[in-house]
C-alpha cells in the first residue's frame, strides 16, 4: 500500500523526516508532497523544500519526493495512493486535522487518512518554531537535518544583510 504524506514543510524538520522513517517501515512506498498553497507566503521555494526533502530522504527506501497544487485527495488519486498521512504533535492539532479528514472523506471515501503520533521528543517541533529559533541565531542542529540548517543559516544571514542595508 501507497501512502502520501503531503505538507507545507517550510523547511522539513527532524519530526517530519522521522514520520517518514516510521512510515516507510509501514508502507510498500511514501510520496512526501509539497503543497503549493496559494494561501501561505513559504520562506523557502518550492525547489528548495524538494531539495532539501530529496537529501535527508536518500537513504530511506520506499521514498518519493513529488509536489501538487490543488486538493491533496485529487492529488492522492493521480498518485494512486490510497492513505494520506498526518502526524499528530497535540490535541490543538487533532480539531484542525479532523475536520480535514471528514472533508476529504466526504470528496473522496476511498482515500482514507492516517494519523500518526510523532515521536514524543519531537513534538514540540514545527516548521515555524525552527524559523524562529534561527532568525534570532539559536542553534537548530537538533532540529533539522543538516542541509536544512544550512538552509536557515543562509536565509537569515541575507535578511540580516539586506535590512542593516536598508535599515
Ligand atoms: P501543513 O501546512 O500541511 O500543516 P506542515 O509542514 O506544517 O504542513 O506539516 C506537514 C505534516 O507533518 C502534518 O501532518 C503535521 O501534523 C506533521 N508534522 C508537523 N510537525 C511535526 C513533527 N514535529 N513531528 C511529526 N510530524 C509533524
Amino acid at each position: 500500500m501507497r501512502a502520501l504524506y503531503p505538507g507545507s514543510f517550510d523547511p522539513l524538520t527532524l519530526g517530519h523526516l522521522d514520520l517518514i522513517e516510521r512510515a516507510a517501515r509501514l508502507f510498500d512506498g511514501v510520496l512526501v508532497a509539497v503543497l503549493m498553497n496559494p494561501s501561505k507566503q513559504p520562506s523557502f521555494s518550492l525547489e528548495q523544500r524538494l531539495e532539501q526533502i530529496h537529501l535527508a530522504t536518500t537513504g530511506i527506501s520506499g521514498v518519493e519526493v513529488g509536489h501538487f497544487d490543488g486538493l491533496t485527495v485529487n492529488y492522492a488519486q493521480t498518485c494512486g495512493a490510497q492513505v494520506i498521512l498526518r502526524g499528530l504533535r497535540a490535541m490543538s492539532d487533532f480539531e484542525f486535522e479532523l475536520q480535514i479528514a471528514h472533508t476529504n472523506q466526504t470528496l473522496a471515501p476511498r482515500v482514507e487518512t492516517l494519523f500518526m503520533a510523532t515521536a514524543a521528543h519531537h513534538s514540540f517541533l514545527s516548521s515555524s518554531v525552527v524559523k524562529e529559533v534561527a532568525r534570532f541565531g539559536g542553534d537548530v542542529s537538533h532540529m533539522v537535518p543538516e542541509g536544512v540548517a544550512i538552509d536557515l543559516e543562509r536565509l537569515f544571514n541575507r535578511k540580516a544583510a539586506s535590512e542593516s542595508r536598508y535599515g
